[in-house]
């Protein structure tokens, strides 16, 4: 029994935009990095009780220029957050970001002048997992999510960027600094 029965002629016709959005759906590979409690949750994810592999999403790169999703795992200070979007920016496109509990999604019980109050104040995101911590299957769950969309992806979306954003330069890092002013309530 295999694909071979299904397709006696050996002959499958589909859109190529269908075949690539199903290739993206399957091979998504996050970024390695974590940033606090919520990471170690992550990682349960890669074990084999909940083998995020069935996505083809076990190779987490320790480069941002071969992954192609970013999971936000943990709360994002005010120090880390030009690290992040200088990473984020480093990663060509396409690209998806998943905020991981809620610190990432929101600031979480840290309401103060050292995290940011979610990570969409400094990138684009997909998909928010509530939870502190969410458990690996809320991550997978949002894998899930994100699969959905990347299925409804079109190359138009792309041609229309036209290129990547152009990586942050110092200049940009340092206006992030500004993230590090105390917030007043
Ligand atoms: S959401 Fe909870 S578990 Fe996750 S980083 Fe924040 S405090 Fe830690």
């Amino acid at each position: 029994m295999g694909l071979e029965e299904k397709l006696p002629e050996g002959i499958i016709t589909t859109q190529l935009e269908t075949l690539v959005n199903w290739s993206r759906e399957n091979s998504t590979w996050p970024l390695l990095f974590g940033l606090a409690c919520c990471a170690i949750e992550m990682i349960a994810t890669g074990s084999s009780r909940h083998d995020i592999s069935r996505y083809g999403s076990e190779l987490f790169r320790a480069s941002p220029r071969q992954a192609d999703l970013m999971i936000v795992s943990g709360r994002v200070s005010n120090k880390m957050a030009p690290v992040i979007k200088r990473l984020y920016d480093q990663m060509s496109e396409p690209k998806w970001v998943i905020a991981m509990g809620i610190c990432a999604s929101a600031g979480g019980p840290f309401n103060n002048y050292a995290i940011v109050q979610g990570v969409d104040k400094i990138i684009p995101v997909d998909v928010y997992v509530p939870g502190c911590p969410p458990r690996p299957e809320g991550l997978l769950y949002a894998m899930d999510k994100l699969r959905a969309k990347q299925g409804k992806d079109n190359f138009r979306t792309y041609a229309n960027l036209n290129a990547s954003p152009a990586p942050a330069t110092p200049e940009d890092i340092e206006s992030l600094e500004t993230l590090r002013q105390p917030q007043r309530a």
